[in-house]
């Protein structure tokens, strides 16, 4: 069985009653939780789910989610989680590209969609049943699960948005999950006395291939907090006593702002795993201050989750480094030339290993995601020193990141394209000290002059809240270089130091 949740499995058997999961105020065991993953899996089979289906799952901040992502791979679906922001009229370019058997979601969500031939499903009735009638997955012919998936099946298509408008399906197998965990741990301390706090949306392969899979392989507890607030998560900290957590950098600077973190109680909390955007040093060494280690790791989707994590011991000296590979991926750092860039030179940073997806789902099939010698173009810039720390300096590719959430410009502009009084727009990242960027709109205007409310009311129901420009700059004429050709770069300038 190379189902890459199969360690719980295990932990069920010799563990059984120590609890693997807490939320709000519920707890789980390893024997529960295996057999809520059980339930689901037999309603999902119930319901017509089989092996290679899609399922599309919304990534709420909810123990059903993680339960569903277990159940529906251990039968050999193929999970799609979208973010929980998403928007029905987003959903639709992601069920054309997979042709989901079902969506998993809430009634509220589900109702609004046209479902077309894919199935509705809520967390209530995934969740329901006698729970004393699931027996393990049975690999018998005429069985909905007749066989376990193999290392090379998918099991997590992971969209991710690019910049050309249309988001990309990575395609992480059993395998690509697999080594991802044992890169993870191979890094981060923890084991069977650890409580990991994880408080970011579970829609990110990061944290549904990540921190709770390390936790739980090592027999740790996990606590889901239903949504980030920094008072709630100290709250979180101090009532479970957790020793380690998982943010994005935006939730770190928020923290590190807050009166009540790090004091007396929230001693326990010894790291936190950052990734996603950029490390700030200031949050860094502020939180270092305050007795919590922030441990800056590199990664993308398409690598199932980080490559590489800064080392607890040298976090002082290296506030914003993103530390070393794991042993089990390579990485190079490229020149203009092609060629392995010497020791602290920026070039492009490349990847290769066996957590590393080898293509993208498309309905038209797969398509790879590696050049011909394996190797996956990050469209990141970064340098490594002579000790093979990476240090992660900018981006090639025209992703905007704000709060860890990756925004394609071409995709806001094409849905503000419409909006009465834009003659020309252009969507940028501006530094912003918490958020990292905030998504901005340069605008040509006739009159009457669009305002922010004017964008946010046209995006409504389009977009994801996290895409929404949260500044707009009406300007005379867009930075084109010679052919036409739209200059991003100088958009950045173009926005100066005014406020909002
Ligand atoms: P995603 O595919 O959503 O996981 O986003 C991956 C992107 O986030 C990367 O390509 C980087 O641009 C950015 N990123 C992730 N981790 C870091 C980090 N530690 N430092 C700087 N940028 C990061
Ligand atoms: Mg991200």
């Amino acid at each position: 069985n190379s189902w890459f949740g199969a360690r719980l499995v295990v932990n069920a058997a010799e563990a059984g009653s120590r609890v693997a999961l807490v939320f709000e105020d519920r707890s789980w065991t390893y024997a529960e939780l295996d057999l809520a993953i059980r339930r689901t899996l037999a309603r999902l089979a119930d319901r017509g789910v089989r092996r290679g289906d899609r399922v599309v799952m919304r990534g709420e901040a909810r123990p059903e989610a993680l339960v569903t992502m277990f159940a529906v791979t251990r039968m050999g679906a193929v999970l799609v989680p979208v973010h929980p922001q998403m928007t029905g009229r987003e959903l639709v370019v992601i069920r054309e590209e997979t042709a989901p058997r079902a969506v998993v979601a809430d009634p509220g969500f589900l109702e609004g969609l046209s479902l077309g031939t894919s199935l509705g499903l809520t967390w209530d009735e995934l969740n329901s049943g006698d729970p004393e009638s699931y027996e393990q997955p049975s690999y018998e012919a005429g069985s909905p699960v007749a066989e376990p998936p193999a290392g090379s099946d998918a099991a997590i298509i992971a969209f991710t948005s690019g910049t050309s408008g249309r988001p990309k399906g990575a395609v992480l197998t059993h395998d690509n999950l697999y080594w991802s965990m044992v890169n993870g741990m191979a890094r981060l301390p923890v084991d069977e006395d650890d409580t990991v706090l994880v408080a970011t949306p579970l829609a990110h392969v990061a944290v549904l291939g990540g921190l709770p899979q390390y936790t739980w392989a090592r027999g740790g507890t996990v606590v889901l907090a239903p949504r980030f607030e920094p008072d709630l998560f100290v709250d979180l900290v101090r009532d479970h006593g957790a020793t380690a957590a998982f943010a994005v950098p935006a939730m770190l600077s928020l923290l590190a702002r807050h009166p009540r973190f790090g004091t007396p109680g929230t001693h326990s909390l010894r790291w936190v795993l950052a990734g996603g955007a950029p490390a700030l040093s200031s949050t860094t060494t502020g939180l270092l201050d305050r007795g919590v280690k922030v441990v800056n790791s590199y990664g993308l989707t398409e690598s199932s989750a980080g490559v590489t994590y800064a080392a607890l011991d040298e976090v002082a000296d290296r506030p914003t480094s993103a530390g070393r590979p794991v042993p089990h991926v390579e990485l190079l750092v490229v020149d203009e030339k092609g060629e392995e860039a010497p020791v602290d030179h920026v070039g492009e940073i490349r990847l290769r290993g066996p957590s590393v997806a080898a293509s993208y789902w498309t309905r038209d099939g797969l398509r790879p995601a590696t050049d011909p010698e394996g190797w996956f173009h990050s469209g990141d810039r970064g340098r490594c020193d002579a000790q093979g720390r990476l240090d992660v300096v900018g981006r090639a590719k025209e992703l905007i990141i704000t709060g860890g959430e990756n925004v394609d410009p071409a995709e806001v502009e094409n849905a503000l394209a419409d909006l009465p009084g834009v003659l020309e727009i252009a969507v940028g990242g501006c530094p912003d000290p918490v958020w990292g960027e905030l998504v901005t709109a340069f605008v040509v205007a006739s009159a009457p002059e669009p305002v922010l409310d004017d964008i946010r009311e046209h995006l409504e129901g389009r977009l994801a809240r996290h895409k929404w420009p949260r500044r707009l700059r009406v300007v005379p004429a867009l930075p084109r270089g010679a052919t036409g050709k739209l200059q991003r770069r100088a958009l950045t300038e173009l926005a100066g130091d005014r406020p909002a």
